[in-house]
């Protein structure tokens, strides 16, 4: 028999644990948000390509047209190493940023029940219910438990502790940088397009997004790196700190950032040439594949990037994360308030969605990183369910 108002609380309140928080509380839930940071997320400064999951909150609830969320771009543009156009296809994506997402869904959640500097540590669970354990020695009683607390998740490490991430032999280099920082010539060519630029074992991608500070150009550069003392070298911050994951802005050593400057002088068409020197901070990310075979256990699960961490060809991240919360709320609903026969019902359809996309972005990494299999013009890889659900309209040529 279920809870009449399933008491949930969510560890990690960013895009897919805020998406998560609404539907289950649309759902009848009674809903908690633990976020381990002492304030609001921001700064995140990353895009997002938008895929119809990741917004239906916004526009199913807050009844916003996806027209009108983010920013469009009609074109996808293939530039050849001396700056022309190598292909260019007629391919609407729209596109928005981590940081204008996360501010709607905080906002519809609304501070209350939002409680920040929370650490959830563990899970402890029995039939009648789980107990959340916080760093601080507190504990929270609730009906069902929610991992959404991202690729270094407390969750999987208890519930599935031989779980490893495995370093994808690449990283990416990504930045932001206002237009009216780039010359006429680079902001034509780089104009209302996501644009990718092939190079041997690697490609950058940059597309346009709005931020707090206006329109930017948002990039991603994916460069092979060794494991071992290569990738260390990267990786170790200003301070001498190896990161695990990500080197934040302004946490870059200078070698590092010397280095990728000066190959994108000796490898990259001008306009991006230019926006790889005009990014005052650029920073960068090691992409990693995570996989669990389980995400639901008894009245605890995994979501998001705590679940599945997928390389982000396929920009598709948010877009299952937010999908993971979506499917949650409905099967909480159908199961009338029991969370252990939701949880039952919502695994399988989660894990098939999940399993099929990582291999579509590891299909992708192998082309680009590896074969040089993926050719200019190629159409692009992202889509969540499938190649091409996250085209506002259909493709064609120019
Ligand atoms: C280079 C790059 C480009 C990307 N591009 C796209 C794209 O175009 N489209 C797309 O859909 N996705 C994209 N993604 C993926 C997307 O950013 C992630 O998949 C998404 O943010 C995952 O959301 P999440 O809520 O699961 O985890 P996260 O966003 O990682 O959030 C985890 C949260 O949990 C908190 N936390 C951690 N531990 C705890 C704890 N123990 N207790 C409480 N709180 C905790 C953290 O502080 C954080 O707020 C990209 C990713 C990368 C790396």
């Amino acid at each position: 028999m279920g809870a009449q108002r399933p008491r949930v609380v969510i560890a990690g309140g960013s895009l897919g644990g805020l998406t998560a928080a609404l539907w289950l509380r649309d759902a009848g839930c009674d809903v908690d948000v633990c976020e381990r940071l002492s304030a609001p997320l921001e700064g995140q400064g990353a895009g997002i390509v938008l895929n119809p999951a990741t917004v239906r909150w916004a526009v199913e609830r807050q009844h916003i047209p996806i027209a009108e969320i983010g920013v469009a771009a009609q074109y996808l543009r293939y530039l050849d190493r001396e700056a022309g156009v190598a292909a260019e296809l007629v391919a609407p994506y729209r596109f928005s940023s981590y940081d204008t997402l996360y501010r709607n869904l905080l906002g519809a959640f609304g501070r209350d029940r939002y409680h920040l500097s929370e650490e959830v540590v563990a899970v402890e669970q029995d039939e009648r219910g789980a107990t959340a354990r916080l760093a601080s020695g507190r504990t929270r009683e609730c009906d069902l438990l929610v991992w959404a607390d991202g690729i270094r998740s407390a969750g999987r490490r208890q519930l599935v502790p031989e779980a490893t991430a495995a370093y994808a032999g690449y990283v990416a280099w990504r930045g932001t940088v206002s237009p009216e920082d780039l010359s006429e010539p680079a902001q034509e060519a780089l104009a209302d397009a996501i644009t990718y630029c092939v190079l041997p074992q690697s490609h950058l991608l940059t597309y346009q997004i709005p931020t707090a500070q206006g329109a930017q150009l948002n990039w991603l550069w994916y460069r092979n790196l060794a494991e071992g003392p290569e990738l260390d070298a990267v990786m170790t911050d200003r301070v001498g700190a190896r990161r695990e994951v990500a080197v934040p802005p302004g946490a870059v050593s200078d070698g590092p950032l010397g280095e990728v400057r000066e190959a994108a002088s000796a490898i990259l068409p001008p306009a991006l040439v230019e926006v790889v020197h005009r990014t005052a901070n650029p920073f960068l990310q090691a992409i990693f594949d995570i996989e669990v075979p389980r995400l639901a256990f008894g009245r605890t699960c995994l979501i998001g990037d705590a679940a599945f961490a997928l390389r982000p060809h396929a920009a598709a991240g948010s877009a299952k994360a937010a999908e993971d919360g979506y499917r949650l709320g409905l099967a909480v609903r159908e199961a009338r308030g029991d969370v252990v026969t939701a949880l039952e019902r919502w695994e399988p359809p989660q894990l098939e969605l999940a399993r099929s996309v990582l291999a579509r972005t590891r299909e992708a990494g192998r082309r680009s990183q590896h074969d040089g299999t993926w050719g200019v013009g190629d159409p692009l890889p992202f889509g969540l369910y499938a190649q091409g659900d996250s085209l506002m309209a259909p493709v064609g040529a120019r």
